[in-house]
């Protein structure tokens, strides 16, 4: 089923705290603004992820997970990077993943709904 989702407003990684953006109008005009369509973005200057919210559940929480890993990747300072190890990017990742996790109750149950 294709509906709007109701997205947590907010989501903390570290000290920083990102707006989620799912208006569609935002949405466009973030488009525009960057030339590029996309499902899921997050701009790290102005706090903000933007994320389309009128695609299955499924599909809504796997951009809006991409995206707070890019916050995480970001806030870890590895934005970009491509050559780090597996090992190694999930070392370097992982603590602020897991305090992402434990510090936005309302994301991780947005998260773990299922489709009915
Ligand atoms: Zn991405």
């Amino acid at each position: 089923m294709n509906r709007n989702y109701l997205l947590p407003a907010y989501l903390y990684v570290g000290p920083f705290k990102y707006a989620i953006i799912t208006d569609n109008d935002a949405i466009n005009a973030k488009q525009l603004s960057i030339n590029n369509q996309f499902a899921g973005c997050a701009d790290h200057d102005e706090l903000a992820i933007y994320v389309k919210s009128d695609m299955p559940l499924a599909f809504v929480q796997d951009t809006l997970l991409h995206e707070l890993r890019h916050c995480v990747n970001h806030a870890v300072g590895i934005d970009g990077c491509t050559e780090l190890t597996q090992e190694d990017y999930i070392s370097r990742t992982n603590a602020l993943f897991l305090g992402t996790l434990q510090d936005n109750p309302e994301v991780v149950e947005f998260m773990t709904l299922k489709e009915d």
